[in-house]
């Protein structure tokens, strides 16, 4: 789509934010879905929204020292970026990986500002995190890594002012070390960090509301086709935090999961990924820290392949299924594997990961109508339950699982609702991007508008 928004948008990107495709690709595909928007509203225009809100509100840089279990200096890079606070306090994942970057950054907390909106709950945008890489630390490197981090960051944070909780490279184990520090340096125990322990002020059901929630999001898809999830072959990457809890709940609801992968490669089991394999998949990813290759040691139905990248497409995505849940990393899914996934029946797609598909293979799931959910709404229930998390630490109330499940389903029944709406009322049935962005947009930019320009 072309408008003076889009081009002056892009140009604006091209001169100040050079070296940041990621940053480029996630600020593009908002800037197209909101053109007719704005144009219909040229106050909006005139009071330059969206030059504002793709602008950070702050971002933070600072130098992480640590010292080995050897005895060597280690220096790595912390970042925070405070995207935007007009719905409520900076809210977003702190993500450490070798990959961390400034660009990479923005794009993740800008994505979290529309996807916290549309969760219903008073969040702003923010994202963190570091160039450490946790694979092979020991555990006293972690937490020597994590106490250098949090020394810095804790003046930037707070349970009202900037509330950060886990990505790649952060679950459990990162959330303790980081509050056990947080709660020294403050001598305060609030509600600053979500993702905690159970017995210090988590939640039920934080570890698995991503996942939960992507699934949940498809069921929401599929019922506007009267159909389920019961016996759809399921295409799954990744092996972490969202792709466990994927797998867990698509076969409550009687689908069959068949491929996870890492870094390194991917497993295909054609009998299907059953409960006893999960098990045994977080044990081997949460406690052991080992690699997705040794299920295929165990396990002879099923066949691993190393990941190749002078390929052109991952022949993880390359099998005959019904839905695709790409839950690792962004731009995992490139346009030759959104149409290998087309050509081998997949017609469900709900991203668990940020930004895991490149823009041409959006577009193709656009153009063949299938049911594609950007992440943006479909991974949004893991920072809605960590916004019911937060709710419960200020409540000083702990919820039951079951509680905090039904809200969870509830939240994701209206984020699709939301977008089903949004996506209709500009013309453009059944495209979910449009409507996230849309709707997530609006509700922003109403309260930026109401309080001025800050
Ligand atoms: P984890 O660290 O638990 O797992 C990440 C998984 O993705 C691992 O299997 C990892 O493999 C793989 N992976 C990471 N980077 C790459 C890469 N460059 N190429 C191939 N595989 C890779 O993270 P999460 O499960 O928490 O996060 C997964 C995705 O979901 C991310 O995009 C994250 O932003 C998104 N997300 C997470 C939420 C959460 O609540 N945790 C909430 C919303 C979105 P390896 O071990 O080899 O690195």
């Amino acid at each position: 789509m072309s408008s003076s928004l889009v081009n002056d948008v892009k140009t604006l990107l091209e001169s100040r934010d050079p070296g940041q495709p990621e940053f480029h690709q996630a600020v593009m595909e908002v800037a197209e879905s909101v053109a007719p928007v704005i144009e219909k509203n040229p106050e909006l225009r005139k009071a330059r929204v969206f030059e504002r809100i793709m602008e950070p509100e702050r971002v933070i840089t600072f130098r992480v020292p640590w010292v080995d279990d050897r005895g060597n200096v280690q220096v790595n890079r912390g970042f925070r970026i405070e995207m935007n606070s007009a719905i409520g306090p900076y809210k977003g994942g702190l993500r450490f990986h070798p990959s961390v970057n400034l660009g990479i950054l923005k794009f993740l907390a800008f994505e979290q500002v529309f996807k916290n909106s549309l969760t219903t709950l008073p969040m702003g945008g923010g994202k963190g995190g570091s160039d450490f890489d946790p694979k092979g630390k020991s555990d006293n490197e972690v937490m020597k890594f994590c106490q250098s981090f949090m020394m810095e960051l804790f003046r930037h944070i707070g349970a009202d002012t900037d509330v950060p909780a886990g990505d790649i490279g952060v679950g459990g184990r990162e959330i303790g070390f980081m509050f056990g520090i947080y709660k020294k340096l403050t001598n305060r125990f609030e509600g600053v960090l979500t993702g905690k322990g159970l017995d210090w002020g988590g939640s039920l059901i934080r570890p698995e509301a991503t996942g939960y929630g992507a699934v949940y999001f498809a069921q929401e898809m599929l019922a506007t086709k009267n159909k389920d999830l019961n016996g759809k072959r399921c295409i799954v990457s990744g092996s972490g935090n969202v792709a466990q809890y994927t797998v867990e709940k698509l076969l409550d609801l009687g689908a069959k999961p068949m491929t996870l992968s890492d870094s390194d490669g991917y497993i295909y089991d054609e009998q299907g990924i059953d409960r006893d394999k999960l098990k045994f998949v977080m044990d081997l990813k949460n406690v052991r820290r080992g690699r997705i290759k040794e299920y295929a040691d165990k396990y002879r139905t099923a066949v691993y392949t190393t990941i190749d990248s002078s390929k052109s497409y991952n022949p993880l995505w390359n099998h005959k299924a019904e839905c695709a849940f790409p839950s690792a990393t962004q731009n995992e899914l490139n346009a030759k594997d959104a149409q290998n996934l087309l050509n081998n029946g997949v017609f469900v797609i709900s991203e668990g990961a940020n930004m895991p598909s490149t823009p041409d293979a959006v577009e193709l799931f656009l153009d063949k109508k299938i049911l594609y959910a950007p992440g943006k709404a479909s991974n949004a229930g893991g920072v809605a339950t960590s916004g019911l998390e937060m709710s419960q630490n200020s409540m000083r109330l702990n919820w039951t699982r079951e509680e905090v499940d039904s809200r969870l389903k509830g939240i994701m029944k209206s984020i699709h609702k939301s977008c089903v709406d949004a996506s209709n009322e500009y013309g453009h049935a059944g495209n979910y991007v449009m409507g996230a962005n849309i709707a997530g947009f609006m509700k922003v930019v109403r309260a930026m508008t109401a309080q001025g320009i800050v």
